[in-house]
């Protein structure tokens, strides 16, 4: 008799969200599915997938349906990572000048003390790869290194490329990594990266800062805006960092409401205060 049970894959490591942005072949995200099974990968996120579910993804799946079962489906990027925590875009093409890419193992290293439930490695659709605005929602991207002249990897490729990347980070070198992590601080809660959420909240408020205070001249100001979001990014702001970070917005703004002379300083004390007293009291 044939077995109605279905298979559920399991994992033998702790591994990060997997998120493809509208994939449009179903035997990509079969494959995908695969990979990330081979790899101990579980979390398949799809933003807007074309065709889903589909008999094709599942025979490319071959026997990591389970992944594709437990696959959630978002309408947005942003849905689709709101509680994640560290992001990882990936992207065929160098582009040095708006996001400079890491390798494969710098961008493991980079995640190190970042909860792996937290993580997400984020894909771009098929033929057109991540939008400038999916990458502003990464904290760093990452690029495959291949040949200059056909650089552009099938997307299950990649998955599987950078799925055994982590892989590696975390099985071969666990030993050193316990050594050197376990008595360091960023496990600490406090000092996990803040939710994606709250930190592109801070990027919204930021940016009508800066305009209400006339520092932003073009409208939209999508280049220096990206460098700023850039610096954040590469920062991994913890939660009460986002929070201070408000604190000075919010404080621009009610000081540009109520603007008056600035009384509330107290006379000067220090250096020269102190020298004036001793040269009076010497002379
Ligand atoms: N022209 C697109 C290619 C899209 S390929 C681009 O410039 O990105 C579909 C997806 O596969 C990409 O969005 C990316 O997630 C992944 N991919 C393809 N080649 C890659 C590479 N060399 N490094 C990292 N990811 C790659």
């Amino acid at each position: 008799m044939v077995s109605t049970v279905k298979r559920v894959i399991e994992s033998d490591i702790e591994a990060p969200a997997i998120v493809l942005v509208e994939p449009t072949h179903p035997g990509n995200i079969g494959a995908v599915a695969r990979a990330m099974a081979n790899m101990g990968f579980l979390d398949l996120r799809l933003v807007k997938p074309q065709i889903f579910p589909s008999p094709v993804a599942k025979s490319m799946a071959a026997g990591a349906d389970s992944i594709l079962r437990s696959a959630t489906v978002y309408d947005t990027l942003d849905e689709a990572i709101a509680d994640c925590r560290y992001m990882i875009g990936t992207s065929a093409r160098d582009r040095t000048i708006d996001w400079p890419s890491l390798t494969p193992a710098a961008a493991m290293k980079s995640i190190e003390g970042v909860k792996a439930a937290d993580v997400a490695f984020v894909f771009g659709t098929e033929r057109t790869g991540l939008s400038n605005a999916q990458l502003d929602r990464c904290n760093t991207v990452v690029r495959i290194p291949v040949n200059d002249n056909y650089g552009s990897i099938n997307l299950a490729t990649a998955a599987m490329l950078l799925c055994y990347e982590y892989r590696q980070s975390v099985v071969e070198p666990r030993e050193a990594q316990l050594s050197r992590y376990e008595a360091s601080a960023p496990t600490k809660p406090s000092l996990q990266p803040a939710p994606a959420e709250l930190v592109h909240g801070f990027y919204r408020h930021a940016e009508h800062v800066l305009n209400e205070i006339r520092f932003l001249k073009v409208h939209p100001p999508v280049k220096l805006m990206r460098k700023i979001l850039r610096l954040f990014n590469r920062a991994r702001l913890t939660e009460e960092e986002v929070n201070i970070l408000r604190g000075v917005l919010t404080t621009i703004e009610y000081e540009l409401d109520h603007r008056g002379p600035r009384t509330d300083l107290p006379p000067e004390s220090g250096d020269s205060a102190e020298k004036d007293a001793t040269r009076s009291g010497a002379g």
